[in-house]
């Protein structure tokens, strides 16, 4: 089985940092970029005004309190954005396969990287360089085997630093580690888990998948592979289409218990085409158009991947099951899957307490 190898760039108090940039008479000050208004909440703060609490989302009227004399400089969008684009075509040279979060944030899929550098490590200092010498910016960096690791790693050795998480190291580094350094566990979120008792990874760990669920609804699923260290999900680039689908326009318009017969079909196709990316999906929709042009959906998200023609089949029929049938006579049917994986890091096996079923709907 092939490990990935993903990367997480992070640029430092990115809006902040552009600011000091151009201003460089700025420098050593608080600097926070807001639209000044007592309403008005901050959008980024230098590490300077950090030091005396203020951070991004802190209401203007509490870091006025906190720190008087630190600099406001209105957001200037378009000027991060053209940054942006520079720190993306650095990313471009070293790999194709790149996913933006933010303007300031990004994943990187190396594991096909065929230049000079010998670690993953290495292509991300290398990154962390050009973007310095280019930009005149610092972005910190993580590298681990999937996305849910590499961004905790980026925060680890925040600013300007980097911060590998290599396969061996998963268990110990996850251990110890707070359950608030899990992207997603919020404020909120982590009271109630400590509340309950748990407070690092570790303890996560050893709580069993329906708890979670019970706890936490559909986020469940992904806190207990996280728990982990697993996380399948892609670097999902714009080249890689959001959805894969595949439709037939039937010679003679069919009513929905006739238009049944065709899921076989779209189901075979549309695994043989996950096959060929390595991918499989947890959303399936179903699109039909009726004899007058009107299309209908149904979407559901699935609790583990489908990637079986005969797990597609039985999805599609449930689908199938919600849409309208009075009267009704259609002309195409269509089924898409989306919510990637990469297939190459899926279980062989399933047990039957992994079986799919919905967790969400449309
Ligand atoms: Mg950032």
């Amino acid at each position: 089985m092939q490990q990935r190898k993903i990367i997480h760039v992070d640029m430092d108090a990115f809006y902040a940092s552009v600011e000091l940039h151009d201003r460089p008479e700025l420098r050593g000050q608080p600097v926070v970029v807001a639209w000044d208004s007592i309403r008005s909440v901050i959008c980024a703060a230098s590490y300077e005004a950090r030091r005396y609490g203020l951070h991004s989302a802190m209401s203007v009227a509490k870091a006025r309190r906190l720190c008087p004399h630190a600099v406001y400089i209105p957001p200037n969008f378009e000027r991060y954005r053209a940054v942006s684009r520079q720190v993306h075509a650095i990313f471009a040279r070293y790999t194709h396969t790149i996913e933006p979060v933010s303007l300031d944030e990004a994943y990187l899929d190396v594991s096909n990287y065929q230049g000079p550098l010998p670690y993953a490590r290495d292509i991300a200092r290398a990154i962390r360089t050009d973007i310095f010498t280019e930009t005149g910016l610092t972005a910190s960096a993580g590298i681990a085997p999937n996305k849910f690791l590499a961004k905790i790693a980026s925060d680890w050795r925040k600013p300007n630093g980097q911060f590998v998480i290599a396969p061996a190291q998963i268990t110990a580094f996850l251990q110890s580690l707070p359950i608030g350094k899990i992207p997603g566990v919020g404020k909120v979120t982590q009271q109630k888990m400590h509340r309950l008792g748990w407070h690092t990874v570790g303890d996560l760990a050893k709580i069993d998948r329906r708890i979670l669920i019970q706890h936490f609804g559909r986020w469940g699923y992904r806190l207990y592979e996280f728990a982990r260290g697993r996380d399948n999900r892609i670097v999902q680039s714009n080249a890689v289409r959001q959805q894969i689908s595949n439709e037939i326009t039937l010679e003679q318009d069919e009513n929905r218990i006739e238009i049944r017969r065709h899921l076989p079909t779209l189901a075979l196709t549309l695994m043989q085409q996950m096959q060929r990316r390595q991918l499989t999906g947890y959303c399936l929709t179903l699109k039909l158009k009726t004899n007058d042009f009107h299309i209908h959906t149904r979407s559901q998200t699935f609790s583990s991947p489908l990637y079986t023609q005969a797990a597609l089949i039985q999805a599609g029929q449930q689908l199938l099951s919600r849409m309208p049938s009075d009267q009704i006579y259609y002309r195409l049917i269509g089924l898409g899957i989306s919510q990637f994986d990469s297939r190459s890091h899926q279980p062989e096996l399933w047990s039957e307490d992994e079986m799919a079923y919905p967790v969400t709907s449309d």
